[in-house]
């Protein structure tokens, strides 16, 4: 293990996509290999989520990440050297015992998550193999179907529409390249329509269009739209999917439309939204409910699980407990896997095993604070989750994933796998 054994923990503070400051990790091994990762952040972030540790006060907007660089240098440098960061777990494990809170309040989620990356990054440079394959160990890889946003909206969008994310899902495409044509096609349709009627208002966070629609069916009706118009069909061959994040339009029992100007009991918000699942090709919905209201999701899943895959991001925060609860509620039927809500790489394996033992999709996410990390395009590859969302179709922190795995996929040849059909075949039969 001399070769793989850490001689040296560097951490600095960079800039992600937003710009605001965040935590990069590097690491230094005994065999000369380095590897190095940086920690992403979200915006409509759930309250379980691993700590996204801030210095608070007035520089950076209170954003500076001082104190979580610090603690690396301070409190996990002098554990981590002499560690072997092939060893993962034991990696993680000192993290969490360094930490001992159970949402990383100590060191920070970002800190914790940063170094963990790094690890894999280089122990997978001292093995000499690419980082998917690290990942996959004996696993076969699996090039995954792409979530990918063409409008956003919610808490990225100054709330001009209240669904956070109106996205595409290319699942008919025979290879993640052609899934990734297909979208270009449908995001400059969908851009074009904006520019023609005078809609387009700008650019969300993660880089999908941020249009002046009058309300959310607006945007499902132009969504729907451009996928025709670029030639294709919804549902068979591109979907439409959307994330709620409905946590954010819970406010004193109800679900506020800001769009709109409209209020609704948790009731009326499962009617609006069972007429637009009726209504819109929707292959994919996430965080339809407020993340405390389990049986809300149940009661949703109940009445659309079999046509539509449901989505536990906010309600899941990547964490296995929380999966396991979901998953005997028959709350949710995928999800959405993010390793900085969980701190560390070992926390989200295991919440994407227990998805995976309840049957579930596991779409590996990025958030929306990014940079051009490309970890999580390795991850979706290696732990074979079939599906994988990044964000929209423009800015390069998004577009440094979607061609990375264009990379993998080439690297694969013959061997190239793309999940596709095969996960949506039993929704679309429903639907029939
Ligand atoms: P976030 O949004 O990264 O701002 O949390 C992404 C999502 O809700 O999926
Ligand atoms: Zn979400």
């Amino acid at each position: 293990m001399i070769g793989t054994s850490i001689t040296r923990l560097i951490a600095r503070t960079v800039w992600d996509s937003r710009g605001r400051p965040t935590v990069e990790a590097e690491l230094q091994l005994g065999g000369g290999a380095t590897g190095r990762a940086i920690a992403p952040a979200g915006a409509s972030t759930g309250s379980g989520e691993a700590l996204d540790l801030r210095d608070g006060g007035t520089r950076f907007g209170g954003f500076g990440v001082d104190r979580a660089v610090r603690a690396l240098h301070e409190i996990v440098t002098p554990a981590l050297v002499g560690l072997d960061a092939a060893d993962q777990a034991a990696i993680d494990r000192t993290l969490s015992a360094l930490d001992g809170t159970e949402r990383f309040s100590r060191l920070g989620g970002n800190a914790a998550v940063a170094v963990s990356m790094a690890a894999a990054h280089a122990a997978a440079s001292a093995k000499g193999v690419p980082l998917w394959k690290h990942f996959a160990g004996e696993t076969a890889p699996l090039l995954p179907v792409p979530e990918i946003q063409i409008f956003g909206g919610g808490a990225h969008a100054a709330r001009r529409l209240d669904l956070q994310d109106f996205m595409i899902t290319p699942h008919g495409a025979s290879s993640f390249r052609e899934a990734l044509e297909w979208t270009a096609e449908v995001y400059r349709a969908a851009g074009s329509a904006l520019a023609q009627t005078g809609q387009l208002a700008g650019v969300a966070d993660e880089g999908g269009y941020w249009p002046d629609f009058a309300s959310n069916e607006a945007a499902l009706e132009a969504l729907t739209r451009a996928i025709h118009v670029a030639g294709f069909k919804a549902p068979g061959q591109i979907a439409l999917s959307i994330d709620v994040a409905a946590t954010q339009l819970f406010r004193e029992g109800q679900y506020h439309l800001a769009a709109e100007n409209r209020r609704l009991s948790t009731d009326q918000w499962h009617g609006q939204l069972s007429r637009w699942m009726e209504a819109f090709p929707i292959l994919m919905i996430e965080d339809p409910f407020a993340e405390h209201d389990l049986g809300a999701h149940a009661a949703f899943t109940a009445a659309f699980g079999h046509r539509a895959q449901i989505i536990g991001d906010d309600l899941l925060v990547t964490n296995a407990a929380r999966v396991e609860a979901a998953a005997k509620a028959h709350a949710v039927t995928a999800l959405l896997c993010k390793p900085n809500q969980a701190g560390t790489l070992t926390r989200a394996k295991a919440a994407f095993d227990s998805a995976r033992s309840a049957s579930w999709g596991t779409i590996v996410s990025a958030r929306s604070g990014e940079s051009e990390d490309t970890t999580i395009a390795h991850l979706a590859v290696g732990w074979a989750s079939g599906q994988f969302k990044v964000g929209s179709f423009t800015r390069s922190e998004r577009m440094a994933k979607w061609n990375e795995m264009l990379r993998i996929e080439e690297s694969l040849g013959q061997a190239a796998k793309y999940a596709g059909a095969e996960i949506f075949a039993p929704l679309l039969k429903a639907r029939a």
